[in-house]
This record gives C-alpha cells, structure tokens and sequence, in this order.
C-alpha cells in the first residue's frame, strides 16, 4: 500500500524544520583546490579574502578635464605645462599658475587636489579661462575608495558571482582558494523506467528524472554522476548504494522511496546506514527519506517528476549547497503576485503550485499553468514561479494576492 497521501497533518514535518534537522546534519566536505579567476565563477569560497592593495592605489582622476592646485584659486587663468594619459603620468613639477591636461583614470600630479570638467572651462591655445573653480577634491578617485587595503574581500563560503571575480581582479588576485566541487551520483528506480534512446514496451516509460536532476545538478555547478535507472530489485539497489556511496558525497534516488510492495528503498537504507523517512507538509513532494550510508549523505526522491523538482529545490539544493560549503543565506526570495483566476488549495500542507507571473502595467499577475498533478512536468517547463500557498490556507480567490517564487531571473 501507498502512504496515505491524507494523512493527518500534525504527524507532518514542516518544510523549515525538516530543512533545518538536515542542514544540522551536513557539514561542509573539508576538500578544496587553488583555482585560476576565469574558473571561479559560481564556485565556493574556503578561506576568507583579504584584499592586498588599496582600490584604486593612486589618485586618479573621474573626468577627462585640467588638474589643478586649490592654491591658484585666486587665478581666472592657467597655462598648460603637460598632459597626464591613463597608463602615462605626468610628474614634473607645477609652478604658479600652471595646470595638467588631464583624462578619465590618469594620476593625478601630487600637488593637484582638484580636477574641473573640460566642459567647464574655456581653452585658448595652451591656456584655460575658468568661470568657477572646482572645489578641493573635486572629480578625483581618493586612493581605496572602491577597496581598502587588509579589507576583508569575501568570507568562507561565498559563492563567487561575476561582480566578485570583478572585485578579486581589481584586487589583482590571480586565483582563490575554493572547495572541491561536490560530486553527486543519482539513479532512477523503477521496474517501468527505460532510458531515452530506447523502445518503449506496453506499461513502460522514459526515465525522466534523470535528466531533469542532471540539469539541476549542473545549474547549481554541482558535479552530476549519472548512475543509470536500477530496476525495483533490492540486490540490484544495494548493490547501486555501495558504488554510490564508494564514488560520490551525496546520493539521490527517485522513486521506490515510499512503502508500496516495489518500494525498497527505505528498508535497504536501514539496513545499509542511517535513515528518517519523513512525511513532510507540502505538495508535491510530501515523503522524503533522508538518511546516510558512512560518510555519504542520502535523498530519497518521491518518482514523480514535478515531486522530484519540488523537492530538489526546496530542500535537496540548500542541502547540497551546505555540504558543498555555502554559508550565505539560502532562503528563496518571495514576491506577492496577484492571481489572474481561482486557485484551488485544501488546507494542510503547504502547496508548490506552477506558475506563470507577468508584470502588467507594474502590477505581477500569475496565472496558473494548467493541471497541477505531480506528474505533469509540463507544468513545470511551462511555470516561471512556483506560487507557494501556505499551511492552512483554503482556495485563493481570483484577484487576491499570493506568494511567488520566481524559478527564473526574467519576467
Ligand atoms: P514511485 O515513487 O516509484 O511510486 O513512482 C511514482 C510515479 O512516478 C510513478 O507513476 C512512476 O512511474 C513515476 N516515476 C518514477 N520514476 C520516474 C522517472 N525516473 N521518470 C519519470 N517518471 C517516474
Ligand atoms: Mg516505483
């Protein structure tokens, strides 16, 4: 028999508690590597970065303009003694009454303290005519005002974005310390399953899952294990766990994970390791079995395909981000959207329906993207949001505002 999938909902775990009982048990791996900027992008940071140098480390000025001495201020004119080019600085000295050419990044001269737009003034031949005069620091980049030298730069922990490898090369840092990519096998269970690229027979279907996972793996730069679809034989299963566990720091399965006839899942985690097998309160994807076989960690994915992205993004990706070292804040960003029809929702669980959110004259809209079952991936390619309905709520109302997700950066 299947779990009762209307089974009282105080023996149900909440989507925090369970995250947080798994997240407490999943430090990060203690493995890392020195990687060259250009392959750093998404990847963790493992000790703190402390920048070397000030940013910028020389005065420089913001505007292509004349750099001036404030002590001249008395003078409505000034004669040019020299140019100072980004990359060529002028460093001769500057007398009474003289000034620089100067251009957008060059140094400015040490006795300068000012710097007046060409716009603003009026060149004849080698002298400028100044209707005002700038005031002291004016149009100059002081020396560590981006970054100051022995700054802390990013903890451990960070995921490196580009405007942080920006950040380091500005720094002049050449490569960073970050930790080893996390390495994640996951197969498909199911006697039913077959692999694209074959036939399908009468009762049979392609294996899904494993695509979808491989693709969440990549997107969330995790290294993906593909361990193939094992049929629902409980020899062939430990045998998959043992290698997996061998080669991999966690291990995903989909499928098998509830307690129907064909479902070994859970019993072969007893026996093998660690193992909770936890009914949580949302839809899809309410049971989840999490456990551990040695040092490997254990997610067991319900088979059907929306469950497992729910489920994957939810609670399997933090999970995996923490063990890959992440210690930034994980929690999903939500948005309020109002609903463009009635959306159907019986109180008990919290519910992950598929989404479709429009900006329509500065107001988000979301639609609902058709049959909400767990089967139908559809849903899922067809949704940029999940609209997260809460707990106890009741059917939402047409016109009513709700929670959003956003699964994509664009609307
Ligand atoms: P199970 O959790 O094994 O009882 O499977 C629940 C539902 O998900 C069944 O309809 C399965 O056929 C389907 N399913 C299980 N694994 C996969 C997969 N890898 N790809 C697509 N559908 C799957
Ligand atoms: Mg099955």
């Amino acid at each position: 028999m299947k779990m009762d999938d209307s089974c009282a909902t105080s023996d149900l775990l909440t989507l925090e508690q369970a995250l947080s009982q798994i997240l407490s048990e999943l430090p990060a791996i203690d493995a890392y590597e020195r990687v060259p900027l250009k392959h750093a992008l998404n990847r963790i940071t493992y000790k703190a970065v402390h920048a070397a140098i000030d940013v910028p480390n020389f005065r420089n000025s913001s505007m292509d303009g004349y750099a001036l001495r404030s002590i001249d201020k008395h003078s409505k004119v000034l004669n040019i003694i020299g140019t100072s080019w980004a990359g060529k600085p002028f460093t001769k000295p500057i007398a009474d009454n003289e000034c620089i050419r100067i251009f957008t990044g060059a140094y400015v001269p040490d006795q300068c303290d000012c710097v007046v737009m060409q716009e603003n003034v009026h060149r004849i031949d080698e002298t400028i005519h100044l209707t005002q005069w700038p005031v002291e620091g004016e149009n100059i980049r002081q020396v560590g005002d981006d970054t100051q030298k022995g700054q802390l730069l990013f903890a451990k922990g960070r995921s490196l974005q580009p405007a942080d490898i920006g950040l380091l090369a500005s720094c002049g840092i050449a490569d960073v310390a970050v930790f080893k990519k996390l390495n994640v096998g996951f197969f498909s269970t199911g006697d039913e399953l077959v692999p694209i690229g074959s036939q399908t027979k009468p009762g049979q279907i392609f294996d899904s899952n494993r695509y979808t996972l491989h693709a969440l793996l990549e997107t969330a730069n995790i290294t993906p294990t593909d361990l193939g679809v094992i049929p629902d034989d409980p020899i062939a299963i430990e045998s998959a766990l043992i290698a997996a566990s061998n080669a991999c720091d966690v291990i995903i399965t989909t499928g098998g994970a509830s307690v129907g006839e064909a479902d070994y899942i859970v019993d072969i985690l007893k026996k093998m390791g660690r193992v909770h097998l936890w009914q949580i309160a949302i839809k899809p994807g309410k049971p989840l079995v999490f456990g551990s076989i040695n040092e490997t960690a254990f997610f067991g994915l319900p088979g059907n395909p929306v469950s497992v992205m729910v489920t994957f993004q939810q609670i399997v990706q933090p999970a995996l981000q923490t063990r890959a070292g992440l210690q930034q804040n994980q929690t999903p960003i939500t948005l309020q959207a109002k609903t463009a029809e009635t959306i159907k929702k019986q109180p008990g669980r919290t519910e992950f329906q598929r989404g479709f959110v429009e900006n329509i004259n500065g107001e988000l809209v979301v639609h609902s993207t058709g049959n909400q079952g767990s089967h139908i991936i559809s849903s899922m390619s067809k949704a940029n949001c999940l609209i997260v309905l809460e707990q106890y709520a009741a059917n939402i109302e047409k016109g009513q505002h709700v929670n959003i997700q956003l699964l994509t950066q664009s609307l």
